[in-house]
């Protein structure tokens, strides 16, 4: 008894298995479902399966649909075993898995059949009966299989003709991934240009910036120039006011100038009418005074005072008296006093100051500058006083009229350049002695020194060959000049005893002037001689070079005294070759030039016989003059 179910279960299995070998769809199910490992518990697989498969269907195989409800359970349990393709691949699976589940609902079935009641062994009808309806309940499921198999099969073309679209889609999808490919290929070179680009936009953005931070401070700096080009407009327009009102003041400024400038013209001249005229009546004064003037000078004593013998009256300052007691030779009758007197253009007395004497010859002095020549000779004996009156010392007052007449000749030039006058002034130093030419200027070697002689030009003009003649701006230079000569003479000097004494040093400035846009020109020499001394030696006392010295010196002396008489008295002819002195200074003596004698007179008692002699000389040319003066005024 206890055999049948197991018999019963081997047969089941067995008519299972053997059922499934007939099957032709079902042989690969089967060797699967002899895998499963647990093939012995078909209850608790139907159970399971039943419960946990559609779920599993439903999530892993939404494509497979169950033909039945109850397939479901049976269709699912193939998949449980492969995987989700397969059962849609291939029917097999699902064959073996409807057969596997066949199995269990027909041992359900005969369990059910024969619920509460199992066949007996002997009852083989019954079996046969229940194997028959489980044969028809078989048929039934393969028709249903089968259907489910055809419709499987459908589905599968369907599934197939989607694959096919699936894989036309995918072609298509291929086609256009490799176009997008290209796409993102081309692409990816713009994608470099795009960096590039990009780049490229950074670093102008960048430009922009500093360009906008250089725009910011121009900005500012334009505004800066604005404020400043509107204070400056404003300032234009002030400025521009102002110069209209100064524009209109200039015109009027100019008017008055021009009509001032006429009035210059005018003035100037009448000024230099003026000066014309001044010149002129200057002129007729210094000839009303005489042409030729004598001023006697005394020296005063060495202790100072003046000495009896001279007489200067103090109401007459042109008066001199020589007085001489001479005692009686009987004794009876009283001493005789003799008087010698002499009148002069001017006596100056032994306080007389430089200055005082100069202010008399300033007037010739301007003189020479007016065009006129100017003579100026210091004659006397040797300690008289002529070289102080002519040059005088070195301090300021006791200069004499050679420093002084520069000096005045200079300033008056000067003066006269605001009218247009320009002048030049050329200075020459020359020592007559024993009637040859020195140069007082001369700066070469002694051995060297040239020898002169006195040219007469076409033009009257006197100059001397090889002399210097040095052109003199001022003062200062004439002055060095002066002592430059000084220089000379002493140096001569030590070889030949007091050669000064007695030689004649003429300086001599020869003045041109022009007036610029006047077409005035005047040319004059001024000339002024340290005449040698007048002293007669006795005869018994020169010999030799003494003598020869004493007859040059009073020839040339006794000319000059003699050419100073014929001019005074117009002589037609004027002895002036007669000495070297004379005829050096011819040009400065006729005519309208001016002359001026100064006698020197040594006031001591011993000095007497000279003093008279020297007066006398000097009275000689002063009363020509006096005769000449007198006969003007007739
Ligand atoms: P000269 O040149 O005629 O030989 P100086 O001019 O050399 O004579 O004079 C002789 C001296 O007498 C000099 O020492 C000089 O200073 C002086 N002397 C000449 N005249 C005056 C004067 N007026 N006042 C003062 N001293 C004078
Ligand atoms: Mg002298």
């Amino acid at each position: 008894m206890s055999r049948l179910p197991v018999s019963s279960n081997k047969r089941v299995l067995t008519s299972s298995s053997s059922s499934s070998e007939n099957g032709q769809d079902l042989a690969p199910a089967q060797k699967k479902t002899r895998k499963d490992p647990e093939p012995v518990k078909p209850y608790a697989a139907s159970t399971i399966i039943g419960t946990r498969r559609p779920a599993v269907a439903a999530i892993k195989a939404p494509i497979s649909r169950p033909v039945r409800p109850t397939g479901a359970a049976t269709v699912a349990v193939g998949p449980s075993r492969g995987v989700l393709k397969q059962a849609i691949a291939s029917t097999a699976p699902r064959g073996s898995n409807i057969k596997a589940a066949a199995a269990p609902t027909g041992t359900k079935a005969v369990t059910g059949g024969a619920a509460g009641t199992k066949r007996q062994g002997w009852d083989l009808k019954g079996k046969v009966t229940d194997m028959e309806s489980k044969l028809r309940n078989y048929q039934t499921k393969v028709k249903s299989v089968n259907q489910e198999n055809e419709d499987l099969k459908r589905m599968m073309v369907k599934s197939q003709t989607r694959v096919t679209d699936l894989e036309t889609c995918v072609a298509v999808q291929r086609g256009q991934i490799s176009e997008y490919e290209e796409e993102l290929q081309a692409l990816s070179g713009v994608r470099e240009e795009l960096d590039k680009v990009s780049s490229e936009k950074s670093s102008i953005e960048k430009q922009l910036s500093n360009l906008e931070d250089k725009y910011k401070v121009m900005e500012t700096l334009r505004q800066s120039q604005e404020t400043e080009l509107h204070t400056l407009k404003m300032k234009l327009s002030v400025q521009e006011s102002t110069l209209s009102r100064l524009q209109l003041t200039l015109r009027d400024a100019e008017e008055e100038v021009r009509s001032l400038g006429e009035t210059v013209v005018q003035q100037k001249g009448e000024l230099h009418a003026g000066e014309m005229e001044r010149r002129q009546l200057h002129n007729s004064i210094q000839e009303l005074k005489g042409n030729i003037r004598v001023f006697c000078r005394v020296r005063p004593l060495k202790g100072g005072g003046l000495s009896q013998h001279l007489q200067l009256p103090a109401t007459d300052n042109k008066t001199i008296t020589l007085a001489k007691t001479e005692e009686s030779h009987t004794g009876k009758t009283a001493d005789t006093q003799k008087n010698y007197n002499f009148n002069f253009d001017r006596v100056f007395g032994p306080q007389a100051s430089q200055k005082e004497v100069f202010e008399e010859i300033s007037l010739l002095v301007q003189s020479a500058l007016d065009g006129y020549n100017v003579c100026c000779f210091a004659y006397g004996q040797t300690g008289s006083g002529k070289t102080f009156t002519m040059e005088g010392a070195e301090y300021d007052e006791a200069r004499g009229v050679i420093p002084r007449a520069v000096k005045q000749i200079f300033r008056a030039a000067e003066k006269l350049g605001a009218q247009g006058w320009v002048f030049t002034f050329t200075a020459s130093f020359v020592e007559i002695y024993n009637e040859t030419l020195r140069d007082l200027l001369y700066t070469g070697k002694a051995s060297k020194r040239p020898e002169h002689e006195i040219r007469k030009l076409i033009n009257n003009e006197v100059t001397i060959t090889s002399l210097t003649y040095e052109k003199v701006t001022n003062e200062d230079q004439v002055l060095g000049l002066i002592a430059m000569a000084n220089h000379n003479r002493s140096t001569a000097q030590t070889s030949q005893n007091d050669r000064s004494s007695r030689s004649h040093s003429v300086f001599q400035l020869d003045i041109e002037g022009a007036n610029i846009g006047r077409d005035v020109k005047c040319k004059s020499t001024l000339c002024l001689v340290d005449l040698a001394g007048s002293e007669r030696l006795l005869k018994s006392q020169s010999q030799g070079e003494r003598f020869k010295e004493m007859t040059a010196i009073n020839s040339s002396l006794s000319n000059l005294g003699i050419v100073i008489t014929a001019l005074a008295n117009k002589d037609i002819h004027v002895p002036y070759r007669n000495s070297k002195l004379t005829y050096l200074l011819q040009g400065c003596l006729g005519g309208n030039s001016k002359t001026l004698m100064f006698v020197n007179i040594s006031p001591e008692p011993d000095s007497f016989g000279e003093t008279l002699n020297s007066l006398r000389f000097a009275s000689k040319v002063n009363d020509c003059v006096i005769g000449t003066a007198s006969a003007n005024k007739k």
